[in-house]
């Protein structure tokens, strides 16, 4: 069924998902087919099939917009409470994000975050001419191991009862374990093929994409206006993903086209042990690639009008919580510590943030963070914010490649914002 791929398809870089296969949209008909995809969030048909794929298509066609995005809500000291929107791709830290914890020092002050979505956000122009988000999902599923009460609290909370789970591990008790959920493993278990399990047996006792499946209602961190039908205001979005080198932690589109060029160049390098890939750039564009149900280039298109529709656009951010230094590990604590980062937005966005003009975009200097509570020094906020003005220049030919593939359906806005990119560089 559906239209055989030609041959010179295959190069299509889009719509295509993580394993190369192919989801082809028919025009006329409305018709989105996902195949060869029963993997993760492709396996459940309302997630990423309907509310990305399909949803993107009636996005363009009615002039709003479905996005891989997390929608999170920062509450100030003052009360009052700023949403934003981030797209990272899978893996890269959508639901610890929106589940943040902020530091201790932070709390005390008086900061907090909601969660109003971890995966998928739809977004609406407002009446007053800003942009309004819900989250079309009733739930989380989430990768199963590494999750703890250590790594995210809020998320062991939210799957602590009326939760499914698939191919985890079974105590003698009947209850779910799975790797580093506890320090100690137990015992005994029944391993997720029904296999007797003890530690050291070499096998896992859960499969690395075991999944809880959780009612949202249930996180502790659950925003009020989570189920509100006008949705919650965005005042920024939030691009990032996992790059080991060159991508500074933290920096500022100068305006919409910009922010549109960073969603639309960002990308991700592969952490699955596959031969050969690990390490590996993939482009991933909005981190939209795999779920974006029409041509990436009209989907920048999409983009840059929707900017002209608005009367006050989000600002554009970009973030890499995974950079790393020549000893191989994190030059960023990451995780709770984020709320540092995020301050500082919810500041640039609220008219208070201090910011330096780079070639990348607006940055904040080392006394615009509020670091209470953390040791971070100078020397190290340098390296995490280093950027290499030759490396830098490559790197421009990673997007133009990009842009070559789609260049039929290339908005001309992407090439300039790249020679104005270079000129700065
Ligand atoms: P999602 O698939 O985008 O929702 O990503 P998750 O939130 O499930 O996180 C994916 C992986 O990234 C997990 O192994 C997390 O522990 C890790 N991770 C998340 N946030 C951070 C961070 O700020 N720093 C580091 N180093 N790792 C993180
Ligand atoms: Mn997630």
């Amino acid at each position: 069924m559906g239209v055989p791929l030609e041959e010179g398809e295959k190069d299509r870089p889009w719509p295509c998902n993580r394993d190369n296969k192919y989801i082809v949209h028919f025009p006329e008909t409305r018709e989105i087919w996902s195949y060869g995809s029963g993997y993760g969030g492709n396996a459940l048909l309302g997630k990423k099939c309907f509310a990305l794929r399909i949803a993107s298509n009636m996005a363009r066609d009615e002039g709003w917009m479905a996005e891989h995005m997390l929608i999170l809500g920062v509450e100030d000291p003052e009360g009052r409470k700023t949403y934003v929107a981030a797209a990272f791709p899978s893996a890269c830290g959508k639901t610890n994000f929106a589940m943040l914890i902020p530091p201790p020092a932070l709390q005390k002050l008086g900061w907090k975050v909601w969660t109003v979505g971890d995966d998928i956000a739809w977004l609406k122009p407002g009446e007053d001419g800003r942009l309004y988000a819900i989250n079309p999902e009733a739930g989380y599923f989430g990768v199963a191991p590494g999750t703890s009460e250590k790594s995210n609290p809020n998320a062991m909370i939210s799957c602590s009862k009326n939760s499914i789970f698939t191919n985890c591990a079974l105590t003698p008790e009947g209850d779910v374990w799975w790797e580093d959920m506890t320090e100690q493993p137990p015992e005994h278990l029944t391993d997720w093929q029904g296999q007797p399990w003890t530690p050291g047996c070499g096998r896992k006792a859960a499969h690395p994409n075991a999944r809880f499946t959780a009612p949202a209602s249930q996180c502790p961190t659950i925003d009020p206006a989570w189920e509100d039908p006008k949705g919650v205001p965005i005042s920024a979005f939030i691009f990032g993903g996992r790059r080991m080198s060159e991508v500074p932690l933290i920096f500022q589109a100068y305006n919409w086209t910009h922010g549109v060029y960073l969603g639309a160049t960002m990308g991700s390098e592969m952490t699955a042990a596959a031969a050969g890939t690990m390490g590996q750039l993939r482009a991933d564009p909005f981190a939209m690639l795999p779920f974006c149900g029409y041509h990436m280039g009209d989907y920048f298109r999409h983009w840059i009008n929707m900017g002209r529709k608005l009367t006050e656009t989000p600002r554009i951010f970009h973030v890499n919580w995974f950079r790393k230094g020549e000893d191989g590990r994190f030059l960023w604590p990451g995780f709770g510590e984020n709320m540092r980062i995020l301050r500082w937005i919810v500041d640039r966005v609220n008219g208070c943030g201090v910011a330096k003009e780079t070639p990348l975009g607006w940055v904040p200097p080392y006394d615009g963070i509020d670091w209470s509570g953390l040791v971070y020094s100078r020397k190290e906020w340098e390296a995490v914010m280093a950027v290499d003005r030759q490396r830098w220049k490559l790197m421009t030919l990673q997007h133009e490649e990009l842009f070559l593939k789609l260049h039929d359906h290339l908005p001309k806005e992407m090439v300039y914002e790249r020679e104005l990119l270079i000129c700065r560089l």
